[in-house]
């Protein structure tokens, strides 16, 4: 029988469980959008967390709530609870990107479905050796007050043909499954596989070599029981209800079903170690140390490019900061093992592109933006990496310790992650100071973040003192007025805080920042300085709290700053749609800032954007603004009628059930958007770019006005004009004028040269008139103020065409503002016969003034640091032509 590929092995899967009414579901994005517990998706479970918790009743798809569901996930361990990277590329099973296959119970099945759906996919479908396969359980634990789980334990036996001594119990670390710190959790039951030859499982039984780093007896399958959900203080909680999560490791599986013992052996991989080896001309399989750059390369291109398709993308923090390492590291393997010394990284995508149209189409449409991406990255570090290299290798010479100063220095000015610097110092044997490493980092983020304010997390933990009970809810799509009650107050350091029962105030979000004004009553005002979300409601920052808070308020904005910021935001959807129709749809937003004087918009796209395109996208918007297209606002949209509306969704970005849709146009703008807009588009007036520069690697930043903004900015310009008209002497047409200005400055500058030119010739006059014989030639020397090096050179001719014989001149200046010294020496035809040569002489005295020189034996120059040094070389002119005569 022919060996199954890849493809066929994820489709056969799903079809499986598809078979056994579930759901096929999408892959989430590697980026998780909306839980902060998370740097990446590291387990196909993440995405139905809400679920786990309760939150959410199951899945809805067709009118139908579904209870069973299954997908293949990509996911990324290399940060958190579930950290494989050092493995990756030294061993050949664990990856930094890899497919998570996996079926999941809602509260619907439990532990029997879930072990006899597993063995009858791996065993009676795909044909697994029964003797080749152990099971492992739970074996409780006493400081979380969890028992054994002899429950599936009895279930393997029972319910598959599994011989009762494959079935082995294991503790918390490998039994327990945990997504990270917090989150729903459960005993789980692992599947592994043994893939040694028959002689080798004679020798020593397979249950010895699970759960012992083995790659050969490794685990394909984890069937993991939800049921608890571990709280802040490392506590379990139990769950509403108990829900079955698998994952299995699909390059994992497929290596199995292809009888191979490397991951990397799979057609999963060899497309992209193949292109590789031929990037590198070398063979894959011919040397271990160049087989694990091309493993890490393999890997790694994925994880970078899976990161940036969702929406991430290198920088210097968080996120990016582990993109940028990942990177970095496969750099440094090609650099050094394979002799990579120019971008290779980018070379790599289509080829991922090509292997994942069918399962990850997005990767496709995204391919030129991802190479730009990691080839500016590569660009950007492989300028560094050699000089960083060399500097490590001084930095540990004849040293069994790099100090963390050091590693520091590495990291901060060559761009080095401390894993790197640990990577190479390994195979180096000696060690790194990670203690002062990480004291030092320390130390530069305290400074970063006193530079900085306070953060949205430094926010929680407020005493609210309660004055009503009731619910807070935003009114502001409709009124910019209305009455109110005060819900509760608080007060922390000097702020003070107000939640409204009714109220009108935008709070930020959405890139929109929030509305100011006034809550009221009577002659008592306070004024509202910034409005945040939080989970009880708007929460409004106050100068100052109410005296007696209970009873009726009045609650109103600044309406005519609300305006202004409304222009700005509907001119962002708007030019948002222009530059996707003038640049391509690449264009996608990667953040934003609406203000009532000004908008930014920051988005993917590679190079700037050129004057022309800019012209035509702010001439685009304009006209859209005059045709004043209506404003359609639908709140409570089902997700679904937005995206068939032809919303644009962000990527990577997870939307609610119900959303609101604000579109001008429907052929035009659609946009799921919480903010305030205008009516029609009339009202924005007219709009202008500020400017377009870059926000990070692969995206642009515009800052754009409108409204009055736009009006302020035309009158300053306006008045600039006149203001330099003026100036001019009431030229009407400036340009001429100012070019005239520019060539009489030219010309102007020229004479100054001549001038100083001719008075540095006096000087020499002067100079020539003060000779000093020294056997029997004449030596002058003296300095020649504000001379460069070339009126040295010329100021020499001019000597030697003067003196004709038995003459060495030696004229030195300074220049001041550079701190340098320039020497001149030339010496007449008939004294270089005798010995006397300039280019030997100005050598030495370039010495002295501590730099050098050189030239034709009747005439050469120097330069040097020490103006102070000059006279001692003028005396050194002396010994050297006594000594050459
Ligand atoms: P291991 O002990 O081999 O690291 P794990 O216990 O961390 O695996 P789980 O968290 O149970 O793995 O994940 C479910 C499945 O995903 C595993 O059974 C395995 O097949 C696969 N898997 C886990 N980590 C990786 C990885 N880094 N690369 C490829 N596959 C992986
Ligand atoms: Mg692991």
């Amino acid at each position: 029988m022919s060996l199954k590929t890849a493809a066929q092995i994820r489709r056969e899967f799903l079809e499986f469980f598809k078979a056994k009414e579930h759901l096929i579901v999408d892959s989430a994005p590697v980026v998780p959008k909306n839980d902060p517990s998370l740097l990446f998706t590291n387990a196909g479970m993440n995405q139905f967390k809400p679920i786990f918790l309760g939150e959410q009743d199951g899945l809805k798809d067709d009118g139908k709530i579904w209870k069973r569901a299954a997908d293949t996930q990509r996911c990324i361990r290399v940060s958190g609870k579930h950290n494989d990277l050092e493995e990756v590329g030294h061993d050949t099973y664990h990856h930094t990107l890899f497919e998570m296959l996996g079926n999941w119970s809602f509260g619907d099945y439990f532990k029997e479905q879930a072990i006899e759906w597993a063995w009858e996919l791996l065993v009676d479908e795909w044909g697994l050796d029964p003797d080749r396969l152990y099971a492992t359980v739970f074996e409780g634990d006493e400081s979380d007050g969890l028992p054994a789980d002899d429950e599936s334990a009895r279930l393997w036996v029972e319910k598959t043909s599994i011989s009762p001594d494959h079935v082995l119990k294991f503790d918390k670390k490998d039994n327990f499954w945990e997504m990270g710190e917090t989150g729903p959790c459960g005993p789980c039951s692992e599947v592994h596989v043994d893939l040694r030859s028959d002689d080798e499982r004679k020798k020593k039984p397979g249950a010895e070599l699970v759960n012992m780093d083995d790659p050969r007896v490794m685990e394909i399958w984890n069937l993991v029981f939800i049921q608890f959900n571990r709280q802040n203080d490392g506590s379990l909680v139990k769950l509403p209800a108990q829900h079955v999560d698998t994952g299995m490791g699909f390059e994992r599986i497929c290596a199995v079903l292809q009888r191979k013992t490397s991951n990397y052996d799979t057609d999963v991989f060899q497309p992209i170690i193949q292109k590789i080896a031929d990037l590198a001309g070398k063979t894959y399989g011919d040397d271990e140390e160049t087989d694990i750059a091309m493993r890490v390369i393999a890997d790694h291109i994925r994880a970078v490019s899976f990161s940036i398709m969702d929406g991430a993308s290198p920088s210097n923090e968080g996120r990016g900061y582990v993109i940028r390492r990942i990177l970095r590291r496969a750099i440094r393997y090609g650099w050094d093992r394979l002799d990579f010394k120019k971008p290779f990284m980018s070379k790599l995508v289509p080829v991922l592109a090509d292997q994942f149209a069918d399962v990850f189409p997005e990767l496709d449409g995204q391919i030129e933006y991802i190479q730009n991406v990691i080839l500016a990255e590569e660009k950007s570090f492989l300028n560094t990496l050699g000089q960083g290299i060399e500097l490590f290798n001084s930095m540990i010479e004849g040293k069994k310790k790099l100090s963390g100063d050091d590693a520091f220095k590495l990291h901060d000015t060559y761009g080095f992650p401390i894993d790197l610097t640990e990577l190479m110092a390994r195979e180096k044997g000696v060690e790194v100071d990670t203690d002062r490493f990480s004291e030092l980092m320390k130390e530069q983020k305290e400074r970063a973040r006193a530079a900085g304010k306070f953060t949205a997390s430094e926010k929680s933990d407020l005493e609210w003192t309660v004055i009503k009970d009731a619910e807070s809810e935003f009114v502001g799509y409709d009124d910019v007025k209305t009455n109110t009650s005060i819900l509760a107050t608080a007060q922390r350091d000097d702020q003070k805080l107000i939640l409204l029962q009714q109220t009108p105030f935008y709070a930020e979000s959405g890139g929109q920042i929030a509305d100011t004004g006034f809550i009221e009553r009577g002659s008592e005002k306070l004024r509202v300085l910034d409005v945040q979300k939080s989970d009880k409601g708007h929460v409004h920052y106050v100068d100052q709290l109410p005296e007696d808070p209970s009873g009726e308020w009045i609650a109103s904005i600044d309406i005519e700053r609300r305006r202004e910021i409304e222009k700005h935001h509907s001119a962002t959807h708007i030019m948002h749609s222009a530059l996707r129709d003038v640049l391509g749809d690449h264009v996608a937003q990667k953040g934003s800032l609406v203000a009532p004087d000004r908008l930014r918009f920051d988005f993917s796209h590679f190079e700037s954007v050129k004057q022309e395109e800019l012209d035509r996208i702010e001439q685009q918007v304009n006209e859209k603004i005059q045709e004043n297209i209506p404003l359609l606002e639908e709140r409570n949209v089902p997700i679904d009628q937005a995206r068939d509306q032809g919303a644009m969704m962000l990527f990577g970005e997870k939307y609610g059930e119900q959303v609101r849709v604000i579109t001008f146009d429907p052929n035009y703008s659609v946009e799921l958007c919480g903010g305030t807009h205008v009516d029609a588009t009339g009202r924005i007036g007219y709009f202008r770019f500020l400017s377009e520069t870059s926000a990070a690697a692969g995206i642009r930043r515009v800052e754009a006005v409108t409204g009055k903004a736009a009006d302020q900015k035309l009158r300053n310009e306006q008045r600039l004009l006149k203001q330099i008209q003026t100036v001019l002497g009431n030229q009407k047409d400036v340009l001429p004028g100012i070019q005239n200005l520019i060539e009489k400055n030219k010309e102007l500058e020229k004479e100054l040269e001549k001038l100083r030119q001719s008075q540095a010739g006096d000087s020499l006059d002067q100079i020539l008139e003060n000779g000093k014989e020294v056997s029997g030639v004449q030596l002058y020397t003296g300095k020649v103020d504000g001379a460069d090096m070339d009126t040295l050179k010329q100021l020499g001719y001019d000597a030697l065409e003067k003196m004709k014989s038995e003459t060495v001149v030696v004229l030195a200046s300074v220049d001041t503002e550079e701190g340098k010294v320039y020497i001149m020496a030339a010496v007449t035809d008939d004294l270089i016969q005798k010995g006397v040569k300039a280019g030997n002489m100005v050598s030495q005295l370039g010495r002295i003034v501590g730099g050098g020189g050189g030239g034709q034996p009747n005439l050469a120059t120097a330069g040097g640091r020490f103006p102070e040094k000059i006279e001692e070389a003028f005396e050194k002119a002396e010994e050297l032509i006594q000594s050459e005569l």
